[in-house]
C-alpha cells in the first residue's frame, strides 16, 4: 500500500476528509533529541492466519451482501461481519400474529437497473402495486400518474390536476423522463426538488395535486430539499417501471443475496470496533486479518469506524401498521395525502393496503394497512405511538371508512432511515479510500436499494482491481 494513495484516492473532491487509519499514517517525529523513542509503523501487511479471509466486509445490509457476492463470484474468500443477529440491515421483515410487517414501509421499483441485474426478480415473487397513485385532496380521491393510461383517458378523468392540457403536459413530461438517458438528467442544472418543481412549467394544481406528494413519498423527504437530479432519476424510474414488493416482505431481497453466498460467509453477532486496510478488530472475536476491508455499514456507523467520513443528515421514516376486518380499498394502490394544511406537509404521507398486494401479509379474513409519516416529529412521552390517534383520524378521511374498529398493530420509527441527498449530490462518491480499504453503502451513491446495491458492486470492483484481478474478468462480471 502506498501513502500517496491516501492523497489521491481517499477523499472525494467535495466533502469527505478522511484521515488514514493510524496504522497507515506516517510517523510524527515527537522528539528530535533521541531520548523518547519515535514511534514507527509497519507499513507491510501483518501476517494473516490461515483462517483469515481474503476480504472482510463489515455489515450485512444490501451493500455488504452485494459486495460479497461480487467478490465470491471471483473465487475470493470473504467474511461478512454483521453486528446484529440477522442479515439485511434496514431491510427487515418480522411476523407478528400472522401479519407480515416490514421494518418500516419500503417500495421497490422494477426499473431499478441494479435490482434487475443483481437479483432473480421472478424468484422474489414481486407483487406490483396498481398503476399510478390515488391522491386524496380537498375531500376527494382521484387517480393520477399512470404512465400507461392514455392521455385522453387522463384528460377525461375527473381529476383536479388541471385542465386537459395540463394533464397532457404531465403525461408528456413523464413520457419524456422515461426515455431521457440518465447521463442527460445528471447534466441538468442542480437545485432542490422543491425549487425545480416551480420551474417545470406545469400547472400549480398538477404540481400540488400529484408531483409534490408523489416525490415526497418516493424520496421520504416532505420538504423536497433533495437534489433535483435525484428527483428526476426517481421520477424517471417511476415512469419506466412499477412500484412493487416481494410477496415475502422486503427482507426477501437481502435473503436472496445472502443465499447466493458460500455457506458460512456471513457471521452475525460480530461487532467490528476498528478497521485497518489489513484487517479489523472486533468486540468479542479478536482480530481478523484480510487483504482488503470494505466498510459497508450505515452512514453513522461508517463515520464511527472511519472518522472524518462525512456524516449526512437523515430523513426519518415512521410506519404505522393497522389491521382491519375489511380492506378499506379493494386494490393495492399507493394512496397519497395531497392536502397541505397551512402550506405544510401533511401528517400522513402515504398509505397502502398491503394484504391486497399479497394475502400472506395478513391472516385470513384480515387486512393489513401500512401508513407512513415522514419528517422529524416532536414525539411526546408516548413516543411515536402517541401519534397514532391523529394518524387514525386522518386515515378515516383518506380511505373514507370508519377506522374506530381497526386494531393498532404497532409503529416503527427509523430516525436514520435514509441519508439526505441535498444539492449538490454526488451519486458516485468514492468507494476506494486506500488500497486495501473501501467503503460502501447507500450513502456513497443514492439513498435507495439501487444505490446500496451499486455501491457494493463498485467497492467490490475496486478491491478486485487492487488485488490484481484482470480488468477483462472484472468487466465481464460488471456486464453480466
Ligand atoms: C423505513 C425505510 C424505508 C425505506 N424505503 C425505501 C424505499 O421505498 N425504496 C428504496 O429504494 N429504499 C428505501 N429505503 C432505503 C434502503 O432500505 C437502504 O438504502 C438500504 O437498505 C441500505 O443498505 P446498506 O447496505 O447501505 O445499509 P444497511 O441496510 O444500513 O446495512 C448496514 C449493516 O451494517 C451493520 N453494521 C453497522 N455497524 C456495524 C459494525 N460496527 N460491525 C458490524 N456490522 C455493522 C448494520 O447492523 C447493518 O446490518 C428505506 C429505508 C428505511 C429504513
Amino acid at each position: 500500500m502506498r501513502l500517496s494513495d491516501a492523497r489521491t484516492d481517499w477523499a472525494s473532491p467535495s466533502t469527505d476528509r478522511v484521515p488514514a487509519p493510524r496504522c497507515l499514517r506516517r510517523p510524527e517525529p515527537r522528539d528530535q533529541g533521541g531520548s523518547t523513542p519515535v514511534p514507527t509503523y509497519d507499513f507491510t501487511r501483518r501476517a494473516r492466519r490461515p483462517s483469515d479471509p481474503d476480504v472482510v466486509v463489515v455489515g450485512a445490509g444490501l451493500a455488504g451482501l452485494a459486495a460479497a457476492r461480487a467478490l465470491t463470484g471471483h473465487g475470493l474468500d470473504v467474511q461478512v461481519l454483521e453486528t446484529t443477529d440477522r442479515i439485511g440491515g434496514r431491510m427487515a421483515t418480522r411476523e407478528q400474529d400472522g401479519f407480515r410487517l416490514d421494518d418500516g414501509s419500503h417500495l421497490l421499483n422494477t426499473a431499478f437497473p441494479e435490482l434487475r441485474r443483481t437479483l432473480d426478480l421472478d424468484r422474489l415473487d414481486l407483487r406490483p402495486l396498481a398503476p399510478g397513485v390515488l391522491v386524496h385532496s380537498a375531500g376527494r380521491r382521484y387517480r393520477a400518474g399512470d404512465p400507461q393510461l392514455a392521455v385522453a383517458r387522463q384528460a377525461a378523468a375527473r381529476a383536479p390536476l388541471g385542465s386537459p392540457l395540463d394533464k397532457a403536459r404531465l403525461a408528456g413530461r413523464l413520457g419524456r423522463l422515461a426515455t431521457t438517458p440518465v447521463g442527460r438528467l445528471q447534466a441538468r442544472p442542480e437545485t432542490t426538488a422543491a425549487r425545480a418543481l416551480a420551474g417545470h412549467g406545469l400547472a400549480q394544481r398538477t404540481v400540488d395535486g400529484f408531483l409534490r406528494p408523489l416525490l415526497s413519498a418516493l424520496l421520504s423527504d416532505p420538504a423536497l430539499g433533495t437534489s433535483s437530479r435525484i428527483a428526476d432519476l426517481v421520477l424517471r424510474s417511476y415512469a419506466r417501471g412499477r412500484l412493487c414488493l416481494p410477496a415475502g416482505g422486503i427482507a426477501a431481497v437481502p435473503a436472496q443475496l445472502a443465499a447466493a453466498l458460500p455457506a458460512g460467509t456471513v457471521r452475525t453477532r460480530v461487532q467490528v470496533t476498528s478497521i485497518a486496510a489489513d484487517g479489523v478488530e472486533t468486540l468479542a472475536h479478536g482480530r481478523i486479518g484480510a487483504q482488503a476491508v470494505i466498510v459497508a455499514t450505515d452512514a453513522r456507523s461508517a463515520t464511527g469506524l472511519l472518522p472524518g467520513l462525512r456524516l449526512p443528515d437523515f430523513h426519518p421514516v415512521t410506519t404505522f401498521y393497522h389491521a382491519a376486518d375489511t380492506a378499506p380499498l379493494g386494490e393495492a394502490v399507493l394512496l397519497l395525502d395531497g392536502d397541505r394544511p397551512n402550506g405544510h406537509p401533511p401528517l400522513v404521507s402515504h398509505s397502502l393496503v398491503l394484504s391486497e398486494l399479497h394475502p400472506s401479509y395478513a391472516p385470513d379474513g384480515q387486512a393489513l394497512i401500512a401508513t407512513t409519516v415522514l419528517g422529524r416529529r416532536a414525539f411526546d412521552v408516548g413516543g411515536p405511538a402517541g401519534l397514532e390517534p391523529a394518524v387514525r383520524a386522518r386515515l378515516t378521511e383518506l380511505y373514507d371508512v370508519p377506522t374506530s374498529g381497526w386494531q393498532f398493530l404497532g409503529v416503527r420509527h427509523v430516525p436514520d432511515a435514509l441519508p439526505a441527498m441535498p444539492p449538490p449530490h454526488n451519486p458516485r462518491r468514492p468507494v476506494r479510500l486506500l488500497a486495501g480499504l473501501y467503503v460502501a453503502g447507500d450513502h456513497r451513491d443514492t439513498s435507495t436499494v439501487q444505490g446500496a446495491l451499486v455501491s457494493g458492486r463498485r467497492a467490490a470492483q475496486a478491491v478486485l482491481g487492487d488485488l490484481g484481478v484482470p480488468a477483462d474478468a472484472r468487466e465481464a462480471e460488471a456486464a453480466a
